[in-house]
């Protein structure tokens, strides 16, 4: 699997960091944050979560990709229009319902994040889980059709169905003319 960062797929940088966390696993073999150098990477556009990203144990990734899995889970479900699973929806809440392991400060233009504990990760992905699940954007959330693509995406516009039309569009475009010249 390449190591390389691809710009692909970041179709906007406003993207809900809930839904930008379950699309870290795009395809079933691909995983963004398979690595703690790759979530670091992943981590960059958002500066809260890549200032306590390096004082996370190695040792809580395993729980950063379960808290990923279960993510991902519940907005399939939910872009399908059915309820999420009760076990996978309180996996991936409950650590951004718990008490914060950091603080917020402020800082020069905005504010800064202190006192990050072993979970903070996963706290804070997780508190952009729940606000995402009870946020207005809910309603927008639909799944990519691209075969094999895991991705989600937020769009108002019901015509829209690729998570990227240069990557999944595009691949059912050269499908579809594959057929049609057979
Ligand atoms: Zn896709």
């Amino acid at each position: 699997m390449s190591q390389r960062i691809s710009l692909v797929g970041w179709p906007s940088m406003t993207e809900p960091l809930a839904v930008a966390f379950a699309n870290t696993r795009s395809s079933a073999g691909r995983d963004r944050i398979a690595t703690v150098d790759r979530l670091r990477a992943w981590a960059r556009p958002w500066p809260a979560l890549a200032a306590c990203v390096p004082r996370m144990p190695a040792g809580e990734l395993p729980d950063v990709l379960a808290l990923r899995d279960a993510t991902q889970t519940v907005l399939h479900r939910i872009a399908a229009g059915e309820s999420p699973p009760a076990a996978e929806l309180e996996f991936a809440t409950w650590p951004g319902l718990a008490r914060a392991e950091f603080r917020v400060r402020p800082a020069a233009g905005g504010v800064a994040v202190d006192d990050a504990g072993p979970e903070a990760v996963r706290q804070l992905l997780s508190r952009a889980v729940v606000d995402f699940l009870l946020g207005q954007q809910l309603t927008d959330l639909r799944r990519c059709e691209g075969g094999g693509c895991h991705k989600v995406f937020v769009s108002a516009r019901a015509d829209r169905r690729w998570c990227d039309s240069r990557v999944c569009g595009n691949r059912a475009r050269v499908a579809a003319h594959a057929r049609r010249s057979r």
